[in-house]
């Protein structure tokens, strides 16, 4: 590992943590950084709220990322701000990524989006398939940001739900990567080639710390992506999904993940280690797929004769008085064998039947 535990503890910017991060307290933040970084406002969204960017470095290779394009996906905005403190530290690894590389982040792309905890922007557009006709502000900046810097790599920064699990394993995909498509036949130019190449070098590093919990996503090509745009446009992108880490429904295990891929993305981009990882370790991470519950119950016909089987519940997260809550919901009933549950329980089991009837999800069950 590039950086362990300790060290990350030492720059994780402990002010901001949980699920709901929104723009007052990156602007807050963006003001504490020293004055080599370059903080601008670079556009308004729908509501006018400023959409800021940090840039900072003096190499060669220039990196542009952006978080909370999904404006409820805050994970990953957590792990860029964790970046930007160890830049800050006199770290040797730090100091070679900034004399490598000029890194710009955005930090939050649709600040109303984060604000009113929705992927959508105020517009209800998702921003992430707007990238051709980009009919919304925030899209415009992001393209201008693009055309202006002429990134060398791409970064586009999201979360995942809690139902993804690595391939057929009982595994949470923690932490997803996808080398976006530029066509159709999901061919492999020399651009994708170097996002698959990069996502082979975090997955080496991440495999480190949480075996069997990184996932591929999806490569379907959508031209109204962003990545598939920008990868169409000859720049190397990677899409980051950060995911559920077992009982951290916060995501302040995950971020810290995160942070590990983009300080191990940048260093190699930085020392030109790119290429020496292959597309076909790529190709061996396995896809993600769709296999958890965030609770399953076995046998809930012990508890009510009217469910034929098992239950799956999922929660929702709720904005409710400045706070997430998590609002759990049935969402499948029957015969769940192949199905797993972050926390899973059997209605035949006297012990799990006296935890459950202390969950807020008790009620549910009795209906
Ligand atoms: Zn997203």
């Amino acid at each position: 590992m590039l950086i362990d535990h300790s060290t990350y503890l030492k720059f994780k910017e402990s002010a901001i943590q949980g699920r709901y991060v929104v723009n007052a307290q990156i602007i807050n933040f963006l003001t504490t950084l020293r004055p080599e970084f370059t903080v601008e406002t670079i556009g308004a969204s729908v509501e006018g709220r400023p959409i800021k960017s940090v840039t900072v470095g003096t190499g060669n290779q220039k990196v542009l990322m952006w978080s909370q394009m999904h404006g409820n996906e805050s994970t990953t905005t957590k792990a860029v701000l964790d970046l930007l403190r160890f830049l800050e530290s006199k770290d040797a690894i730090a100091t070679a990524l900034l004399r490598n590389n000029t890194i710009k982040i955005i930090p939050i792309l649709n600040p109303d989006g984060a604000e009113a905890y929705t992927r959508f922007n105020a517009n209800a557009v998702d921003l992430n398939r707007d990238a051709q006709t980009r009919t919304q502000p925030e899209s415009k900046v992001l393209r201008d940001v693009y055309e202006d810097f002429q990134p060398s790599f791409c970064f586009n920064l999201h979360d995942q739900r809690t139902m993804y699990n690595v391939g057929d394993t009982s595994k949470p995909a923690t932490v997803s990567f996808l080398a976006p498509s530029h066509d159709k036949a999901r061919s492999i130019s020399d651009t994708r080639r170097l996002s698959m190449q990069l996502i082979a070098a975090m997955n080496t590093e991440l495999q480190k710390v949480i075996p069997g919990q990184m996932g591929r996503y999806d490569d379907a090509f959508n031209a109204n992506c962003i990545g598939d745009t920008f990868q169409m446009l000859k720049t190397p992108t990677v899409l980051f999904e950060a995911g559920h880490f077992q009982e951290d429904y916060e995501r302040e295990r995950t971020r810290e993940y995160i942070a590990y891929a983009l300080i191990k993305a940048l260093h190699c981009i930085g020392e030109d280690e790119t290429k020496s990882y292959s597309e076909k370790s790529y190709f061996e991470i396995p896809e993600n797929n769709k296999l958890f519950f965030d609770i399953l119950i076995r046998n809930a016909q012990m508890i009510n004769p009217s469910f034929t089987k098992d239950v799956g519940i999922v929660f929702s997260e709720v904005l409710k008085d400045g706070k997430i809550t998590f609002q759990a919901k049935i969402e499948k009933t029957g015969r769940l064998d192949e199905y797993f549950g972050h926390r899973t329980y059997d209605g035949r089991v006297k012990g799990d039947l006296t935890s459950l009837k202390g969950q807020n999800f008790w009620e549910l069950l009795k209906q």
